[in-house]
């Protein structure tokens, strides 16, 4: 058994020195107690890295089932830093809001309005405030996701325009302002003054946190936003296979590009699940968020399922956290979004 693990261990590279983890002496030791193995890893006091390496650890592991259930501690070696002074909120936040998240994606369809709304259910269901903008101008699904489709009656109050709710989550998208066959032709200037209207003249009241949908790929909205707005980390989301990770791998280029931190990758439709019996099986690639994050030194944050479910709630307009879930697909997902919103809490606390 010590052997198979150590085998598999050598495929987890730790991105701080390009080496395995058993190679670089990052595994200091493999513990046995009755049934259960602790693999006991010491790093710098680095939240990142140890989720990197958990991450990694987890899919290296997932295919031998006697060792799906190994645990990993971590043994923190360098001393703690000290915290900088809370300094003053910069001159570009928008008022109320604590946290803005931007939600990209190399290309489109890989779920990236999918993950925002269902991260977003998550973060509020653990008590916090959230509101959705929806700014993929190009496709703005949101709303429908939301039960809220074609144009939407926005309520306008002293020059300020009030988002519309929904499932506890404030919300605004482009599609209110559109019919549903109207094409999209916001462009440059018109759509920088759409984005900050968006932005700074939509009474979101106080939120915890702003997750913005942004269009796929690395245009023109994306630079308006990041140059209007404080942003303080993005998350990319990717599907398994290498040619949809290139595009991501450029997205979080991008950011870094513009400084916006990436506080990690998600990586969706990992493995399909059966809706009857909720069996995974890993009909595109395996493992390719967890190499993309390793790659670009960021942390995989989550792993998302593909399953009939989640596209039918997000056609039906009735998310799946808030639906009976009656099958073990469905409990699977919405546990997947709970550990992703977990791992970027954790993250945006360091
Ligand atoms: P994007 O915003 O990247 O263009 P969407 O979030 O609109 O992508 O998703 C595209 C389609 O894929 C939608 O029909 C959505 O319901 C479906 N989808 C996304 N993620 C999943 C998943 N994990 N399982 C099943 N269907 C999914």
């Amino acid at each position: 058994m010590q052997q198979e693990l150590k085998t598999l261990l050598t495929k987890v590279q730790n991105p701080l020195t390009h080496k395995n983890i058993i190679e670089d002496g990052t595994l200091e030791a493999i513990q046995e107690n009755d049934d259960q193995i602790t693999l006991v890893l010491s790093t710098p006091d680095d939240r990142r890295l140890q989720l990197a390496l958990d991450s990694q650890i987890r899919t290296a592991l997932a295919g031998s089932p006697a060792l799906s259930k190994v645990k990993v501690k971590f043994n923190v070696k360098a001393p703690e830093v000290p915290k900088s002074e809370p300094s003053a909120p910069p001159a570009n936040s928008i008022p109320g809001v604590d946290k803005i998240i931007l939600i990209g994606s190399g290309k489109g369809g890989v779920g990236k309005s999918t993950v925002t709304l269902n991260l977003g259910i998550s973060l509020k269901n653990m008590g916090y405030k959230v509101g959705l903008l929806d700014a993929d101008i190009y496709g703005p699904s949101l709303g429908k996701m939301l039960g809220l489709s074609g144009r939407q009656n926005i309520d306008v109050q002293n020059d300020t325009i009030i988002p519309l709710e929904a499932y506890g989550l404030k919300v605004m998208s482009f599609s209110f302002l559109l019919d549903d066959n109207q094409p999209v032709v916001w462009r440059g200037p018109m759509l920088g003054k759409a984005l900050h209207q968006f932005l700074y003249d939509i009474e979101w009241g106080k939120l915890d946190f702003l997750l913005i949908d942004l269009p796929p790929g690395t245009g023109d909205a994306h630079l308006s936003l990041t140059q209007m707005v404080q942003n303080d980390a993005a998350v990319v989301v990717t599907t398994p296979q290498n040619v949809a990770l290139l595009d991501a791998g450029r997205a979080i280029a991008m950011f870094e590009q513009v400084n916006v931190p990436i506080a990690g990758v998600i990586e969706n439709m990992s493995e399909f699940l059966c809706p009857h019996c909720g069996k995974g099986s890993h009909i595109f690639s395996k493992g390719g968020g967890s190499r993309l994050a390793a790659s670009t030194k960021s942390v995989l944050l989550g792993q998302i399922p593909l399953t009939s479910e989640l596209m039918e709630a997000s056609d039906e307009g009735k998310p799946l956290a808030t639906r009976k879930k009656n099958s073990p697909s469905a409990q699977k997902v919405v546990d997947a979004y709970e550990h992703a919103a977990q791992n970027l809490l954790s993250i945006l606390a360091e």
